[in-house]
This record gives C-alpha cells, structure tokens and sequence, in this order.
C-alpha cells in the first residue's frame, strides 16, 4: 500500500504549539482587555477631574469678577452721592479703593468727553489727557461692561470693567473704569495661581467670549484670540461640557470647560493625552511583570502534562512505525495510563502483537512439520543439528530407510503404504529417549539425532529399535524391515555435509549387506 507522503507532524510538536499559541493568545487578549478598560476608566477619571476643576475655577472667576462689579457700583454711588467732591479727593478715593481691594491695577474716572479725571496709580501718566479709541467707545456707551482684552493707551493689553456714574441731576458724568493688566502680576494670576501647570502636563486658560486668551500659562499668548478651536467654539455657544480634543500646538488633550455666564467667559482644564499613554503603558508593564511567574509557572505544568499525556500515544506509534518492516516488533510494556484511552490503546496493541507473534510461531512450527506423520522435518533437523554443532556438542546421526518400501506400495497401495509410514513413526518415537530427536527427511527416509551419544551407544540403540520393527506386524499385515548407517559428530567429522555423506554411505553398506541392520561408518 502507497501512502501519499504529506508533511507529518509529531503529536507533542502538535500539541505543544497549541498550548503556546493558547496561552499566548490568552495572555494577548487579556492585556488587550485590561488596556482597553484601563484606558476608559483613565479617561473617565482625567475628564471628570478637568471638569470639577474647571467648574472650581469658572466659580472663583465668577465670584472674583461680582465682587469686582461691586466694588465699582459702590464708588459710583459713592461718587453720585458726594457731587461736591473735587478732583483729588475723588483721585484720593480712587486710590484708597485699588490699594484695598486689590483688584484692578487701575482704576481711573474717564469723564463724558473722555478726558481722564483721575487715575490711580497716578504713575500710569495718563492723568489730563483725552483719551480715544476703544475706551472712548466705553465711555460713549453709558453702561456697564467687560470689555475683552485689547491694547490700553497705556500700551499695556487690559480688560476693562466699567461703570457709569451721573450727578444728582442726572447728568453722565462718565464712568468709573477698573483695569486688569493681563500681562503683569494681577488680580487673575493671584486667585488662579502661577504655577498652572501640573506635573502630568495640566493646565487651565480663561478665554474671552470671541476666542481672546484673558490668561494662559504662557503669557506671550495672552491677548491671542485663538481661532478653529471646537471648545472655543462650544464656549460662545454658551456651553460646557468635557471632550478629548487636539490644541492649537497639535497636541491630543483631555479637556473640560466651563462656560461663566455672568460675564460670558470661558475656562479650559486640559490633560495632554500621552500622560494617560504613560499610565497606560506602566500599567502594562506591571500587569506584564505580574503575569510573568504564572505564566512560566502555567506553561511548564502545561508542557510537562502534554509530555506525560502523549509519551504513551509516541510509544504505541513507535511499536506500529515497525509493523511492515522487517524487524522483530517490540511490544509496548504495558504501563497503566490515567488516560482511559492511551490505556485501551496499549493494552489493544500488545494483545494484537501478542496474537499476530503466536500465529506467526504456528504457522513456522507447521511449515517445519511434516504433515503425514507429524514429525519435523528437513528445515527443522537443519535448525537442531547447527545448533548442536555450534555447542560443539558430541552426537549421533542416524539415516534410515525402509526397505523394498516400492514394493510395499506396488502391492498393497500407498494409502497402506503412508499407513506403514505412520506406524513406523510411532513405534520409533515409543522407543526414543527424551532427548532424541526424530526426523522425516523425505520420502521414507527418516533421520535421528541422538544427543551425547556415541555411535556405539547409538548403535546400541538402534538396534533394539530395528529389531522391534522387525518384529512387529505393520499395518500391511507383516513386519517391515529398516536398514541404518551411523556417524558421529565431531568424531567422524565436523562438517555436516560430510556427516550426512558418511551416515549415507553407511546406510549403502547396509543395504548391500542385505538390509534390516545397522552400520557405523568406518573410515577406510
Ligand atoms: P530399497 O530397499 O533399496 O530402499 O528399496 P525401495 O523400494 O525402498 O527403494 P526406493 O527408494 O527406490 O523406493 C522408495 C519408494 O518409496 C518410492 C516411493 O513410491 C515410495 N514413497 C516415497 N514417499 C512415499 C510416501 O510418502 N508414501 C508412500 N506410500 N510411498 C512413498
Ligand atoms: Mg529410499
Ligand atoms: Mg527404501
């Protein structure tokens, strides 16, 4: 039988590789897993921090910035109610309030025509002047406001918080304006701090209602509006709310931002994203380091199980593997086996081997077996006699041949004749001793092998078995007659072919001397 050879793979090779590839895959989709709810949980936890943080911040702002509108009614009022006052008690005034409060790093009283009344501090030099521009627009729209950061006549880039005021008649008499100058120490610095940038990479910046950057860690930015940007967007929608968004550098960040509706600015908290990564891959690392023994520890007892499940499936490939050849088959020793299996396989296999070994003996005892009489035959005396040579053990040869055996089965029949046959065989095999062995070598010729017997011995022997034949009625009705001839190992020879020559040569004498007797050979 041809079998198409196709790549053939080792059980424990199959079976090693699937129990890595598991545990590989497992350990893949775990690590897959835990990043992946580790990243939401980061995620969750970074908004939610930014978002209560800007929600603090938005308040503070808030509650600075009425506190700061405060301030500024209280001096209109007060100016309103006290019209007697000159210009440097009002310059007085003024001055009091900035140095108290402390909020504002002006405050001045720009009159309905623009002209700076008083300025507090009286440094800033703008004291007498007309002033124009975007301050003038202020004063020209009798009401209160916050204005976004723009470039003071001072030069410095300001946000301007105003109050009208006007006489007890009625009249506009100007407004009473504060000033947060962005890019010196100042009243938002000091609530909301300096150091705005956590170690994480965090930070915080206030934007105007049109994108205008009020504060900001870095403060050359500070007076920048910044354009494109989704949460500056959302914040002059009026909303707030948290999302992972890339800042005007490119860089991801998780962000939170709070709308502050009392004077339409917003708050941004931000997180850059590849803080959270750094998390994220430390996490890894140590979820890598944790799992490290286990799996060793999983992938060696894994291992050495699937060793110990398929050593007895090898073992039985192995014994079948010589099935076909021409080698002696080593049955499997029988080991009992937890795997039910591997066990009824072993066992199947040594009882097939066992059965297969016991007919093949059979079938070689009959081909060495002669059918009519039972007797080995010519192959086995072959096998016995070299065995007996090669003890170089002391025998006797004996040839035999029955006499005028033709003429017996001319008269009588060879069914008659095979039952003389038969009955010769008998009456020799009674008369044998135990370890003598006795032969058909063909025909109605026989052989006797006699162990440490001498030819004389033999002869002994012989003789009292050839006059029993001779005395005994055969089954033709009479007594049939044997002729013999003995040689001798190693005596006569060592070789076997001359043995037989000699033991044949024998017979010949005594067969010419008349037959029924027996002849040792005698070297001429
Ligand atoms: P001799 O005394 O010289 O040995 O005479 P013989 O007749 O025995 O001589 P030969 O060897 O020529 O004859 C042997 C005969 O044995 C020939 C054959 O018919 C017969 N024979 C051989 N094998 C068998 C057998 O198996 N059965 C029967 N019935 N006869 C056999
Ligand atoms: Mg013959
Ligand atoms: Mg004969």
């Amino acid at each position: 039988m041809k079998f198409l050879s196709k790549r053939k793979y080792k059980l424990t090779t199959l079976l090693m590789t699937l129990i890595v590839a598991s545990l590989l895959f497992t350990t893949l989709i775990l690590l897959f897993a835990s990043y992946q709810s580790e990243k939401i949980s980061l995620t969750n936890t970074y908004l939610s921090l930014n978002s209560s943080k800007s929600e603090k911040l938005s308040r503070s702002v808030n509650s600075l910035f009425k506190s700061m509108r405060i301030s500024l009614q209280e001096t209109s009022t007060f100016l309103e109610k006290n019209p007697d006052l000159t210009d440097e008690e009002i310059q007085e005034q003024l001055e009091l309030l900035r140095k108290n409060s402390q909020y504002f790093n002006s405050l001045s009283w720009i009159d309905e025509t623009g002209l700076v009344r008083d300025i507090s501090p009286i440094t800033v030099g703008l004291k007498g002047e007309q002033i124009t521009g975007i301050t003038k627009m202020i004063v020209d729209a009798k009401m209160a406001m916050l204005t976004a950061p723009y470039k003071a006549p001072s030069g410095r880039m300001i946000v301007l918080m105003s109050e009208p005021f006007y006489d007890s008649k009625g009249n506009y008499r100007g407004i009473i304006g504060g000033s947060i100058y962005l890019h010196e120490q100042n009243v938002l610095n000091e609530i909301l701090g300096n150091d705005i940038i956590d170690e994480n990479g965090s930070y915080y910046y206030v934007v105007g209602p049109n994108g205008e950057l009020i504060f900001h860690p870095d403060a050359e930015r500070i007076g920048d509006t910044i354009i494109g940007n989704t949460i500056v967007s959302k914040l002059a929608q009026r909303k707030s709310g948290m999302e992972s968004v890339i800042n005007t550098k490119g860089v991801p960040m998780f962000a939170a931002y709070n709308y502050i509706p009392e004077i339409g600015w917003g708050v941004v908290q931000q997180t850059p994203i590849s803080y959270i990564d750094g998390l994220l891959k430390k996490h890894i690392q140590n979820l890598l380091l944790t799992m490290l023994f286990p799996f060793i520890i999983l992938l060696v007892v894994s291992l050495s199980f699937a060793k110990k499940l398929t050593k007895p499936f090898i073992d039985l490939a192995d014994v079948v593997n010589q099935l076909g050849t021409n080698e002696q088959i080593q049955p499997p020793v029988f080991k009992s086996h937890w795997n039910r299996e591997a066990d009824l396989l072993t066992k199947s296999l040594i009882f097939a081997i066992d059965a297969v070994e016991s007919n093949n003996n059979i079938l070689q005892e009959e081909a060495m077996t002669d059918a009519l009489t039972g007797l080995p035959n010519r192959k086995k005396l072959n096998k016995v006699m070299a065995s007996l040579v090669n003890d170089k053990r002391l025998f006797s040869l004996v040839v035999m041949d029955i006499d005028r055996f033709k003429s017996i089965n001319d008269t009588y029949g060879h069914q008659d004749g095979d039952e003389v046959l038969k009955f010769l065989t008998k009456t020799i095999q009674s008369k044998i001793r135990k370890n003598d062995c006795f032969f058909r070598f063909g025909g109605e010729e026989f052989i006797l092998l006699l162990p440490d017997t001498n030819s004389a011995e033999a002869y002994e022997l012989i003789e009292k078995i050839r006059n029993t034949i001779a005395n005994t009625i055969s089954p033709v009705g009479k007594p049939i007659t044997i002729s013999l001839g003995i040689s001798e190992f190693p005596t006569h020879s060592d070789s076997l072919a001359d043995l037989f020559l000699f033991a044949d040569k024998a017979l010949y004498q005594s067969k010419e001397n008349g037959r029924n007797q027996t002849t040792i050979w005698v070297h001429e």
